[in-house]
């Protein structure tokens, strides 16, 4: 078995991985990191994958309204209050305060922000008070990915591709090492003390998901297996996707008011909203893109997952308008926010022609970027949608130095948990993984400093390669690819956008039988092995937490009935965060 000797191991290959791997060695220059990634480095995770319409990167600056030396509190105060005051404030507010450094720090790598006259541009976002949002376009998280990258590969660090770390290894001073299998299920051993942890988020848990190949929630998985408390599980941010191209139809795709039709051409909107203000609420679903208890556009997701449930496929129609649309019958502040959203004013448009005429309006490049991609809104061609996953807002439960109950070991980025609460402002995300994911490295390097890696005892090398030995022998009547299909199959229907007591004891019964079935390995790769057997045990997680809510908040409907059209409301007793552990008497939440 190949070992590897490092100060600090960096797991991951996103924006927050290698801002940890940076700080370290910037932090601490003798510090030897090892960054250890799924994929390709630069190609694999959320951050250098995902794109949308224009991809936002939070930041309170010297000019951010309402400006002065306290402006950051406003910043830290939407991040708690807007997520449902079930964060730690202290953990917003370190967002909040060191988004203008972990800004500036990109600017100066080299990441194209808009500016205008010097000064980054910022817009609003989904859930905020003041405009924060930077960014570069839709490729704001790429740009990010690629100049880090180069930063990283500038500072000569070595790093491991193609290989995923699959067990935590921890004695009584903590962490001393970790265990990893490359694709071809060679496994290997790191030796050391500190180990930051930026797995990033669990998607592919869902059927119906946005994120990237291996995004299988490892980094819940390990942490849970030593023992290291989840947090917010049940707040997971789901919106409204094309199936084909995985954009997120949010913005100005809602503000041009399309129809939305099941495969028949009928429009269902008006069964689920029969009031007059219908295209009002489709008109602000653009600016409250993922699923919200506390956003009446909510009821668009509903009944989105309702027709597609009951069997149906579900369209966004850009060729006529829904029934009774007239553009001037728009509230007067949508009317004011479509004017202030016109990108095309040379040419004259009659917006009560159609939602293509809308759309071409305020955002032609989206009908670009469509065609690009096989989907010609201009021939008529319809949108199909799915209800998706897009990011965990919870995760390992970390304090301010991104610090977890178990000395060594460091989490940041989406892979953690506690700095976000319900519903997450757009464009923190981004912010943590810089934020966290600094504070991560050089807490890991400051730690190797003083605590050497003691080298793992052979005797747990051995041991590892005759657990491997077993698991490749096994054999039985269920395929790996069975067990993760039905995985991702339960949580789309179950935990979701419409979730209920009786469907969620249900998923849960029916993933603990899975979770107890071995599977057949013939011809299969330890690899793919170990990526279901986490989804299996970050679903449990979901599930679990999901199940202990029994009331709405953010992402979080949840329903006496499928029947029913009105989520539970939110209810005082359960302002608080739900964390969840497991050992050896079982799983437990507190
Ligand atoms: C479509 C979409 C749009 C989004 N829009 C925004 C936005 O506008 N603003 C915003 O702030 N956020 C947005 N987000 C969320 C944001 O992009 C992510 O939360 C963020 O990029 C996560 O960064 P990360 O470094 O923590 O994880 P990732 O970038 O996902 O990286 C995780 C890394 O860990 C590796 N890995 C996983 N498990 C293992 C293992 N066991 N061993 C080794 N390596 C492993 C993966 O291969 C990957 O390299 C969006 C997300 C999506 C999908």
């Amino acid at each position: 078995m190949q070992v590897f000797n490092c100060d600090v191991l960096v797991i991951g290959g996103g924006g927050t991985a290698l801002r940890a791997a940076i700080a370290a060695k910037e932090r601490y220059p003798e510090t030897a990191v090892l960054l250890v990634t799924k994929g390709t480095l630069g190609k694999s995770g959320a951050t250098a994958n995902a794109r949308s319409d224009r991809m936002a990167f939070h930041a309170t600056l010297e000019h951010t309204p309402p400006g002065g030396p306290d402006a950051w509190k406003y910043h830290a105060d939407d991040i708690y209050r807007i997520g449902g005051m079930v964060s730690d404030y202290d953990l917003a507010e370190m967002l909040a305060k060191n988004s203008a450094d972990a800004f500036y720090y990109l600017d100066r790598l080299g990441v194209p922000f808009v500016k205008k006259n010097g000064l980054p541009v910022q817009f609003l976002t989904d859930g905020s008070i003041y405009p924060r949002a930077c960014y570069t376009g839709p490729d704001t998280a790429i740009d990010i990915e690629k100049a880090l990258l180069n930063r990283f590969l500038e500072l000569g660090m070595p790093f491991k591709e193609h290989s995923m770390i699959y067990k935590l290894a921890v004695n009584s001073h903590g962490i001393c090492g970790a265990f990893g299998i490359t694709e071809n299920d060679d496994i290997f051993a790191v030796n050391t003390s500190s180990i930051v942890m930026a797995t990033g988020g669990a998607g592919r848990i869902y059927k119906d998901n946005v994120f990237p190949k291996g995004a299988t929630g490892d980094g819940y998985a390990l942490a849970l297996e030593c023992g290291i408390p989840l947090v917010n599980m049940e707040f997971i941010q789901i919106g409204l996707c094309s199936r084909a191209t995985k954009l997120a139809c949010s913005g100005s795709m809602m503000r041009a008011v399309p129809r939305f039709i099941d495969e028949e051409g009928r429009e269902f909107l008006p069964d689920y909203i029969p009031g007059d203000d219908i295209h009002d609420i489709v008109f602000r679903k653009g600016a409250s893109w993922p699923l919200s208890y506390e956003h009446p556009s909510h009821i668009i997701d509903i009944a989105v997952f309702k027709e597609i449930n009951a069997g149906h496929k579900v369209y966004l129609d850009f060729s006529k308008n829904p029934i009774g649309f007239d553009f001037d019958r728009l509230s007067a502040d949508n009317r004011k926010l479509y004017e202030d959203e016109i990108q095309t004013s040379d040419m004259k448009c009659n917006r009560n022609d159609n939602p293509l005429a809308r759309l071409k309006e305020i955002n032609p490049n989206a009908i670009q970027w469509l065609k690009n991609r096989g989907i010609d809104l201009k021939i008529g061609q319809k949108l199909e949608i799915m209800p998706a996953a897009q990011h965990f807002q919870g995760g390992i439960k970390i304090r301010t130095m991104a610090d977890t109950p178990i000395a060594g070991l460091f989490a940041a980025g989406e892979c953690a948990g506690g700095q976000h609460g319900a519903n997450r402002p757009g464009g923190n995300s981004l912010l943590d993984g810089q934020v966290f994911g600094k504070i991560a490295g050089e807490a890991a390097a400051a730690r190797s400093r003083t605590i050497k890696p003691q080298g793992l005892a052979s005797s747990s090398l051995e041991q590892q390669q005759l657990h491997a030995k077993a698991l490749k022998e096994m054999r039985s009547d269920i395929l790996l690819s069975e067990q993760l299909d039905t995985v991702q199959r339960i949580m789309s229907r179950q935990a979701s956008v419409m979730r209920t007591g009786d469907g969620l004891a249900g998923a849960l019964s029916d993933i603990n039988k899975l979770n107890d079935m071995k599977p057949d390995m013939k011809g299969q790769s330890l690899y793919g092995y170990f990526e279901t057997k986490n989804s299996i045990i970050t679903a449990i997680a979901v599930l679990l937490s999901a199940s202990a809510r029994k009331e709405s908040r953010g992402p979080h409907l949840y329903f006496n009935s499928t029947e029913d059209l009105i989520p539970l409301p939110s209810l005082p007793e359960y302002q608080h965060y739900f964390m969840i552990s497991y050992d050896q008497n079982g799983w437990h939440i507190t």
